[in-house]
Order: C-alpha cells, then sequence, then structure tokens
C-alpha cells in the first residue's frame, strides 16, 4: 500500500486533476490512499472570507465561482459541492453577526477547502475509471487535540485509522489538513498540513512509501532561481530533510515525524514528470559527498546583547531565553562569548517589548536583513574541515561571515550574512562543493526558499 498527496496546484484546476487521476490509475497495482488539499489558493481565499465576516461582510461568491468552475469544466455536477457551499454560507453569516473569529470558527471555514476538494476529486475520478470514494479524514479517525490551527493526532488514532482503511472497497480520496478533536470539533493541522496528514495515515497502515505529488521536481541542490546548475537530489536521510524543512523546504516539517517513527520513505514527486523518480528520503541514505543541499532563509534580525554587569553571571543566560519564551519568540542561531550574546529571530513579532525586558539586564542592539546560509549534508558529520571550506568560499566571495553556528553532531553549517550577500554567498558554496562553474543569477532574481 502507499500514499499519494497531491498538493493544491496539482488539484487546482479541470486538467491538473484529468492529469492526477491518470497517476493514480498506473499506482493502481500498489493500493493506493489519495489525499489531496484545497484547490490552489482556496485557504488563502476562506482565510480572506473569514476575516471579511467578521467586520459584517458575509459572502462566498468567489469560493463558489472556484469550485464551480472547476466541477463545470470537469463535466461533473455542482450538487457534489452544493450543500458544503451553502453550510459555508450560514457559517460566515453566523460570524458576521456575532462579530468573532475564535481559531476554533476558523478551523471549521478552512475545513471547507479540502472537504470540498476531495468530493470534486474523487468524482473525477471516478468519471476518468477509477472506483473512488470521497472521505473527510476525521470519518478515517483522524482524532487530534484541541491546538486549533496546528493541532496533532491523538496517540489512539493510528489503529482507528488502520482499522477503517481496511474496510474501504474504493479507493479513498482522503482530505488533507482537517481532523476532529473529541468533542467532534474540526481541527487543522497547520498550513501545509495535507503533507502531514498523508504521513500520518502512511504511518497508521504502514505503507510501504509516502509519495508527496507537487508541482516541482524533489528536493534541489540550492534554490534554481539563484544557481543556474542546481539539480536534484537523488536520496538524503530523514535528518538531512528535517533541516531542509525548516529552511522552507519541500515539505510541512512535521510530515517527516510519523515517517521516521514507522521508518517508512517519503517520495516527493513531480505531477508534471511522473516518470522522473523525485527525490527518496529514507533513514538509511547513501551519503554521497560532503554537502547535499545549500539553502538559506532570510529577511531575519540579528540580536547583540552585551551584559551590563561586564562579565556573564550565570543567571544571564537564563534570563535571556525567559524573557525570549514569555513572548514566544524562536531563537534560530545563537553565539556567545564571555560579555555579550548574539542571536537571530526570524520574526519582529514581540520584538519591541521583549527588547524593552531585556535592557534591564544588557546593552541590546538590533539589526535586521539579515539571513542564514546554511550547508547541509550527512557527510558533514565525517568530514573535518568543513568550517574551513565554507570560511574560504565567502572570502574569496568578497562576504563577510557574521556569526556561525555548528553542532558537535550536526550535519550542517550555518552562518549569518546580508540579506543582498544570499546569491554571491549561495552560488559560492555551491561551486565549493559540487564543482562546475556556477553562473551568477540574472539581476532581478527573486530569492525564496529552496525548492
Ligand atoms: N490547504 C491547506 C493550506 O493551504 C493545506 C495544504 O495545502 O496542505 O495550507
Ligand atoms: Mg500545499
Amino acid at each position: 500500500m502507499i500514499v499519494m498527496k497531491f498538493g493544491g496546484t496539482s488539484v487546482g484546476s479541470a486538467e491538473r486533476i484529468q492529469s492526477v487521476a491518470q497517476t493514480v490509475k498506473a499506482s493502481l497495482p500498489r493500493g493506493p490512499i489519495v489525499v489531496v488539499s484545497a484547490h490552489s489558493q482556496v485557504t488563502d481565499l476562506l482565510i480572506g472570507l473569514a476575516r471579511k465576516a467578521v467586520k459584517g461582510q458575509a459572502e462566498i461568491d468567489e469560493v463558489r465561482e472556484r469550485h464551480l468552475k472547476i466541477i463545470a469544466d470537469l463535466g461533473l455536477k455542482p450538487s457534489l459541492v452544493e450543500k458544503l457551499l451553502n453550510e459555508l454560507e450560514v457559517l460566515l453569516k453566523g460570524i458576521s453577526l456575532v462579530k468573532e473569529l475564535t481559531p476554533r470558527t476558523l478551523d471549521y471555514v478552512l475545513s471547507f477547502g479540502e472537504r470540498m476538494s476531495v468530493r470534486t476529486v474523487a468524482a473525477a475520478f471516478e468519471k476518468a475509471g477509477l472506483q473512488a470514494s470521497p472521505v473527510d479524514a476525521f470519518d478515517l479517525g483522524m482524532l487530534t487535540d484541541s491546538n486549533f490551527g496546528s493541532a496533532v493526532p491523538l496517540p489512539e488514532a493510528d489503529n482507528i485509522i488502520a482499522w477503517n482503511v481496511k474496510r474501504f472497497e474504493k479507493l479513498p480520496v482522503v482530505t488533507g489538513y482537517i481532523g476532529k478533536n473529541k468533542d467532534g470539533d474540526i481541527t487543522t493541522l497547520g498550513r501545509n498540513g495535507s503533507d502531514y496528514t498523508a504521513a500520518i495515515l502512511g504511518a497508521a497502515c504502514g505503507a510501504e512509501e509516502i509519495q508527496i505529488w507537487s508541482d516541482v521536481d524533489g528536493v534541489c541542490s540550492a534554490d534554481p532561481g539563484i544557481v543556474k546548475n542546481a539539480h536534484s537530489i537523488e536520496e538524503m536521510s530523514f535528518d538531512e530533510a528535517s533541516e531542509l524543512a525548516y529552511y522552507g523546504g519541500r515539505i510541512h516539517p512535521a510530515t517527516l515525524v510519523p515517517a521516521v517513527k514507522k521508518d517508512i520513505p517519503i517520495r516527493l514527486k513531480n505531477t508534471y514528470r511522473p516518470e522522473n523518480p523525485g527525490t527518496l528520503i529514507r533513514r538509511r541514505a547513501p551519503v554521497r559527498g560532503i554537502v547535499k543541499s545549500v539553502v538559506y532563509k532570510e529577511d531575519l534580525f540579528l540580536i547583540n546583547l552585551v551584559s551590563t554587569r561586564m562579565l556573564l553571571h550565570h543567571g544571564f543566560m537564563s534570563r535571556i531565553f525567559e524573557v525570549f519564551g514569555k513572548y514566544g519568540i524562536v531563537i534560530d542561531m545563537i553565539a556567545t562569548s564571555e560579555v555579550s550574546v548574539s542571536l537571530t529571530v526570524d520574526s519582529d513579532r514581540n520584538l519591541e517589548p521583549a527588547i524593552r525586558e531585556l535592557a534591564d539586564i544588557a546593552e541590546v542592539q538590533v539589526e535586521g536583513g539579515k539571513a542564514i546560509i546554511c550547508v547541509v549534508g550527512e557527510g558533514i558529520r565525517n568530514e573535518l574541515g568543513v568550517s574551513g571550506q565554507v570560511f574560504t568560499a565567502m572570502k574569496d566571495a568578497g562576504l563577510q561571515v557574521q556569526m556561525i553556528s555548528q553542532s558537535a553532531m550536526s550535519i550542517n553549517i550555518a552562518f549569518l550574512v546580508n540579506n543582498d550577500q544570499i546569491p554571491a554567498g549561495v552560488n559560492a558554496l555551491h561551486e565549493t562543493f559540487f564543482g562546475k562553474r556556477a553562473e551568477p543569477a540574472p539581476a532581478g532574481a527573486v530569492a525564496g526558499p529552496a525548492r
């Protein structure tokens, strides 16, 4: 058995859905369970509608048209989603009356995206000659905690799911992203959570493979928008993949958790090129070379804290972490000396009040416009002097490294530069570790996460 998950773009139009049907058909001998996201952009649309409703404006025209167009293009009947559209309309009216949007109600609103798309996709599959039925994940046993907006499955969910899946005669087309808590309220697993759904189902059923299908090839050795000759990576380890997930890579970071636990490989595939093997993520991926990928994260803030008591005494660090913890600020990278601490955070949310508190114990300085560039690979573990190579590459590219971090066990080396140094830095490192002369990115190339 395999799980095949298709993202929003892969089910974003009638044409894409028809091509997904063919891809699934070709995999029928492997006994697939299909997981799908809402059609592309629908979740964002629903968030917009919910926010408008709080301001007293309840209308669903845009969402209705988006769904009915796809349904008409597929030659299917509007009745497939009519009931859900009406329910959504009533819900938005309710929000517009009470002028209040709790996290629970927002999850309820967002669930309509996936609930409508499975109905359309399953009907399209039937039309293409597959025996398929739409399934809401909660009816399959996707039981979660009550953390609306970022729910996780309860331990008992696994057994219920495994038991329910066995009873399906037709191919199940399951909603990604959503579940229900014990009170029967709908929850969501966090943005891009359909990957996570696929992994949870795959782990519960002991699938032989979890496939994540999207509109690009698997993971690349660097952002192809920046490094012209970036290549796609055939295989990587779970550890490498979880480092990359943090840098905005291809999958929802939590996806790896169930897969690692049950040791089920994940394969990232491209719906436009199903013949391409994509990237395989598994426990014992072969270590090839030193580095697998050069990634980056931009628009960070560097915070320098110099202890006003001259020497760091034991309470200093704990006080710093306490303040950041209190304001829910996540620290990315940290370096310390005798009298100072430098750290980076990825947003300025709550930064002001936190800094005001820290000013009691330290002189605080904040600089924006920073980026972390990071090289990732299991090979780094066994290789001495990788940081030397990184420094040399940076020096030759005329860049100044402002901070560096590598932990003893680590499979990555990360360092801090200015945002505008990303293209030069990433290209220099790609060239260092993969040879071949990398051509500089064209002027105006948009920096984005590695895809
Ligand atoms: N539809 C949800 C989102 O846009 C979940 C997903 O696409 O995986 O975040
Ligand atoms: Mg998605």
